[in-house]
């Protein structure tokens, strides 16, 4: 459960921006030696470096790169599931099947694959913990979001059955189910579209990635008895997906 350090170990998906990388940070503040995984590996080193963290490539749509990163962690308390996100738009009668796939490859069996691959180390340490992060879009839907929203639904229900299925093993289980966080989500959600992106958060206040950091930070150093299910964090200016006031 430690590194050679003593810091209980804790395992990032999706930590080369945004939200993992934020929580990276705030774990490692909260006394955990980070292991961070994602594609992009330049930018996840720029996030590691600084912290003492290992970072490791990570596909987590491939089966075999999920295997070859695990391989590399022999002990770990916490592993955060972040790594996902929308591409596009479309409406389900114009539902793009490339990028639907990769949605649910990436948010949904990614989530699987890489619990599944790190249940064994997590459950060896003295008190194991997965967060998933989901989304408001796992219990909420708006119009041309069906990919997105069925895949974070997808993640929700099987962060409830994980918690059932590991009930009375040492492994806690927690959902994170935050609204509008400005990172680089619409960016790639819009093929790299400034304008498009920019729009999403016109007029109102986001949230930070900072801000759900701190929600994983808090749910992982509660004493092990305690469980927390789920938060689900938005804006102030954020009362459902669609109902965003832009008054600013
Ligand atoms: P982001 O800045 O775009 O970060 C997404 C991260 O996921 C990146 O580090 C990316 O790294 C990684 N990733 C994507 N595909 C991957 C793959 N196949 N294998 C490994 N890593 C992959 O967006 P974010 O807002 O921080 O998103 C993080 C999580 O929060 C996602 O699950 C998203 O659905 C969720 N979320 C976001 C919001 C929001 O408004 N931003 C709201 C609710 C929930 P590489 O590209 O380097 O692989």
């Amino acid at each position: 459960m430690t590194s050679a350090n003593h810091r209980p170990i804790a395992v990032i998906t999706g930590a080369s921006s945004g939200i993992g990388a934020a929580t990276a940070v705030a774990l490692h503040e909260a006394g955990y030696s980070v292991v961070l995984g994602a594609r992009r590996t330049d930018r996840l080193r720029e996030v590691a470096e600084p912290l003492g963290g290992l970072a490791l490539h990570l596909d987590v749509t491939d089966r075999t790169s999920v295997e070859a990163f695990a391989g590399r962690i022999p002990e770990a308390a916490v592993l955060v599931n972040n790594a996902g996100g929308a591409l596009g738009a479309d409406s389900v009668e114009r539902a793009d099947d490339e990028r639907w796939r990769t949605m649910w490859e990436t948010n949904v069996l990614g989530t699987v694959r890489l619990t599944r691959a790190l249940l064994p180390v997590l459950e060896a340490s003295s008190g194991g913990h997965v967060v998933n992060v989901g989304s408001i879009a796992g219990f909420e839907t708006y119009a041309g979001g069906g990919g997105y929203t069925a895949a974070k639904h997808a993640v929700r229900a099987l962060t409830k059955t994980l918690r059932l299925e590991l009930l009375g093993r040492p492994v806690r289980v927690t959902e994170i189910c935050p609204g509008l966080v400005e990172t680089e989500f619409s960016l790639v959600r819009f093929a790299g579209d400034r304008e498009k992106a920019k729009a999403v958060y016109h007029g109102m206040d986001p949230l930070t990635a900072g801000d759900v950091a701190d929600c994983v930070a808090w749910v992982v150093t509660r004493p092990p008895r305690v469980n927390i299910d789920e938060i689900v964090v938005r804006p102030r200016d954020q009362a459902t997906a669609t109902a965003v006031w832009r008054g600013r």
